[in-house]
């Protein structure tokens, strides 16, 4: 503790009064993320303004050994902006200039505490947007999105947030501010940016991030069918990507998430499906005609089938889905969201199988997922006031991820590994490569001090090399192919 409080006054006196927060009520604001059951409050708040006093910041902690986290907006939800109750918890939300928007070159430069939709509200006037489109795009943060990769309704098409960052300039751990990446699309060496987008905090701090910015479409057209089963569903979204079409978006939500999502927002999702999908298509005009005709066709197990009429009607299909997570609220006092992936084909199969495991454990789990690049959101529900119901559910969220493995998938497709999900990297890698990830991130930040205890499950610092090495030798055997 002392090492903090000779911390804050070194921080007070180089970043001026106001951004160094100590007051424990005003710290308590900042103890968790989007996943509130993990709780820390930070040793100390720094409220960071522009690039210097992110570096000073991540300099003074580098000089007193103290770690430090990054965080934007908080909306996370694997606990990766979990505070240390040792450590600095840097803020990044007052860093929300848009410093640039260049049409011509389709790019935008922003500070990282920019909010994702700004960027597309500043473009829309040129005639661009920012693609990636996370669901909690009025409130979450660039650097957020490029910390985690996040996705969103649109990657399907457009791809995650990796493909729509060109360049940064980082704060790396030892305090050094370094470009990566640049304008250009391509920029020769290894990919370092590529590498620290979706590196969770854990390479350093984006104090500036380029983007790429995509042309608004001529034309979007958005349909919602309902199906009597998932199943049925889950067939039509495999048979639209199989005829060549790649909607903007193809998304599922089953009868529970639909029960939640009426309860919350009163969508006025036709009567009795079993499951919905809203499929968009976008682009030019005469080709979105062509496939629209296409996707209706395909959907024809539908029992009933809605076109959006305007931009109203549209947003009205969308409200449904974007509100689903918080919309379970409704329908149980206590849920966790779960962020997994399987190949789309398997959507049926492990739907079944998550209904298996719901139905063994008396636990009710309400389906909600980008159907079309299998990413699945499944919302876990239970109530903390009744004995044992947190621990079953937390067993059927587990199993959950088992079965994204078994399929072939990923144990999180867009929400991150974070603290949430870091015991459960041993169940998707080896060892070895759990090691040549260190190896990484020991590279950018051999000391460890960039948000540890996230995305590993057992932090180790570059000295303390586990298990099977001996002899001080760091790297591990790598199988060549
Ligand atoms: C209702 C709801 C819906 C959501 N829907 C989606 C969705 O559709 N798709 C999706 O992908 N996610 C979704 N999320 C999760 C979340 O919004 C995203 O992960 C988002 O990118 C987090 O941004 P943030 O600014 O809140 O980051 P934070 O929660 O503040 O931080 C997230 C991580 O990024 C790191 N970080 C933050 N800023 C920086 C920086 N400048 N440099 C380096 N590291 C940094 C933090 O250390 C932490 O590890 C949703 C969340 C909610 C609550």
């Amino acid at each position: 503790m002392a090492a903090i409080d000779a911390l804050a006054e070194q921080l007070v006196d180089v970043l001026g009064p106001g951004r160094v927060v100590t007051d424990r009520q005003e710290l308590r604001t900042y103890e968790c993320d989007g996943l509130a059951h993990y709780k820390v409050i930070p040793g100390l708040v720094v409220l960071a303004s522009c690039t210097e006093d992110v570096a000073a910041t991540v300099q003074a902690c580098g000089a007193a050994g103290v770690p430090f986290v990054a965080r934007g907006s908080g909306t996370g939800l694997s606990g990766g902006a979990l505070p240390h109750a040792d450590g600095v918890l840097i803020v990044t939300s007052q860093m929300r200039r848009i410093l640039e928007i260049a049409p011509q070159d389709e790019r935008a430069v922003v500070e990282p505490g920019v909010i994702n939709l700004q960027v597309t509200k500043a473009a829309t006037p040129h005639g661009y947007y920012y693609a990636p489109d996370p669901s909690s795009q009025q409130i979450c943060s660039i650097g957020g999105n490029v910390a985690e990769n996040s996705g969103g309704a649109h990657c399907l098409k457009y791809g995650f947030t990796t493909n729509h960052v060109v360049g940064a300039q980082i704060v790396a751990p030892d305090g050094e501010v370094v470009r990566l990446g640049g304008r250009a699309p391509d920029a020769p060496g290894y990919d370092l940016l590529g590498a620290f987008v979706g590196s969770e905090g854990t390479l350093g701090i984006a104090t500036e991030v380029t983007l790429r910015l995509v042309r608004l479409p001529e034309s979007v057209r958005t349909l919602l069918a309902a199906f009597a089963t998932t199943d049925q569903a889950g067939a039509a979204t495999s048979a639209i990507i199989a005829a060549g079409v790649v909607p903007a978006a193809v998304e599922m939500m089953d009868a529970l998430a639909i029960e939640a999502a009426e309860a919350a927002v009163s969508c006025g999702y036709p009567e009795g499906a079993g499951a919905v999908l809203i499929v968009e298509l976008d682009g030019p005009a005469a080709e979105v005609e062509d496939q629209f005709d296409r996707v209706v066709a395909l959907c024809g197990a539908a029992f009933e089938i809605r076109i959006a009429a305007d931009d109203a009607e549209r947003a009205l299909f969308w409200k449904g889905r974007k509100s689903a997570f918080a919309a379970v609220g409704r329908i149980s006092p206590d849920y966790i969201v779960q962020d997994g992936v399987i190949p789309r084909t398997a959507l049926p199969e492990v739907l079944h199988r998550i209904g298996e495991v719901s139905r063994a454990h008396g636990v009710r789990v309400a389906n909600v997922f980008h159907a079309g690049d299998g990413n699945l959101h499944p919302l876990v529900l239970f109530d903390d006031g009744v004995e044992g119901e947190a621990g079953r559910a937390e067993a059927v969220s587990g199993a959950i991820l088992d079965l994204c493995i078994e399929y072939g998938g990923s144990i999180t497709g867009e929400h991150g590994v974070g603290m949430d999900k870091a015991k459960y990297m041993p169940r998707m890698f080896t060892d070895d490569d759990l090691q040549t990830m260190q190896l990484l991130r020991c590279a950018f930040d051999p000391r460890g001090l960039a948000n540890p205890g996230k995305v590993f499950p057992t932090p180790r610092l570059c000295g303390e090399v586990p298990g099977r090495h001996k002899g001080g030798q760091v790297a591990p055997e790598v199988e060549v192919f």
